[in-house]
């Protein structure tokens, strides 16, 4: 039993009671590629926040760009100084020979301590799939489960002290929804049947918009505002009933503001150029110059040319004070896609 523990809030961490994963730390450190190994599953959970053009599709993603070769999973981690990697889907465990490839090659590549999670309902794990995804290098089984059924698959994955198990569920302010929540916290901190519970907070897409409509929550944002009125009730139970594992509250605001913030900071400062800019919410700036430099003696030799093409390090623009060169200031993510574009004369 964790004696003496308190429930703490950081907005890095959200709600906390006990450690946090060795996955979340990554994560929190933006150090976690997210290879989106496929989008097929068998499960229909209304909730679901795959978009539907992902969702029933056998298709592979990492950080949201398509892979056409599993190398680009490779070199994204390189991209992005990667500590450790997520896989999720759709269920991984459909296509447990490409997510066993994929953990083989990324060990192989980074090392053993590359940290590697997966998410799972769990429907697919049999002795076999367990077995295979322990020797190829899993560090971390994440399982969403959907009904207590799914808990005897938890029970096979517990038999391997290899790897951590977990719980990760989204937390629906729905009472009969709680009630089953508190069920299988109940169950899995007294069998002491996982490392650590994850709760996310609730999600809400494209692809689950009409059902939550349907079940009466009201969507605020990315999420839902029905949130606030359950959780106060739900911690407190939380602290009065959970005795032996982590648990760990994931703020969506956390999720989409600092998480992917600081992936994105990670990659841009692995690529940022002599001609660019790093702003703190981890885009680049540019500036190119059209290619006559203007008359003033010397301009030229503060000029860096790429492809043919006129930049000027945005710290040294006052060089340009007067001169009447026309310039584009873009602003972009690493990847390339702009976000501002603007025209000046200086
Ligand atoms: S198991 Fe996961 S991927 Fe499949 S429908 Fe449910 S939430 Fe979506």
């Amino acid at each position: 039993m964790k004696e003496g523990r308190k429930l703490v809030y950081t907005p890095r961490t959200g709600y906390l009671y006990g450690k946090l994963a060795i996955g979340c730390i990554q994560c929190m450190l933006g150090g976690k590629i997210v290879i989106f190994i496929t989008g097929l599953c068998s499960d229909n959970c209304w909730y679901c926040p795959v978009s539907r053009s992902k969702f029933g599709r056998d298709i592979v993603f990492v950080d949201e760009n398509r892979v056409n070769n599993l190398y680009d999973i490779v070199d994204e981690a390189y991209k992005i100084r990667a500590l450790g990697a997520g896989i999720t889907g759709g269920d991984p465990v459909i296509v447990a020979d490409r997510t066993c490839n994929v953990i083989s090659m990324l060990k192989q590549e980074f090392g053993e301590k590359f940290h590697i999670h997966l998410y799972t309902s769990g429907r697919f794990i049999d002795r076999n799939k367990i077995e295979s995804l322990v020797s190829c290098g899993l560090d971390e089984i994440r399982f969403h489960t959907y009904t207590l059924e799914l808990l005897k698959k938890v029970e096979l994955a517990r038999e391997y002290s290899s790897i951590k198990v977990g719980i990760e569920v989204p937390f629906i302010p729905l009472r009969q929804y709680i009630d089953y929540l508190k069920q299988l916290l109940k169950i899995v901190d007294e069998t002491k049947l996982v490392d650590f519970v994850n709760i996310n907070e609730f999600e809400v897409s494209e692809s689950n918009i009409e059902k939550v409509l349907l079940y009466g929550l009201k969507p605020r944002g990315l999420t839902v505002e029905d949130t606030s009125s359950y959780l106060p009730s739900f911690f407190k139970w939380v602290t009065a009933n959970i005795k032996n594992v982590d648990f760990h509250f994931c703020t969506l605001w956390y999720k989409d503001s600092i998480q992917y913030r600081y992936r994105m900071l990670r990659k841009s400062i692995e690529m940022l150029g002599v001609h660019e800019v790093l702003t703190r919410e981890g885009t680049l700036i540019s500036i190119v110059a059209e290619k006559k430099l203007g008359n003033k003696e010397g301009l030229s030799k503060h000029f860096i040319v790429i492809d043919e093409e006129f930049y000027i390090n945005p710290y040294k623009t006052w060089l340009l004070k007067g001169s009447g060169i026309r310039a584009i200031v873009r602003e972009y993510y690493p990847e390339g896609n702009i976000l501002n574009q603007r025209n000046i004369i200086y």
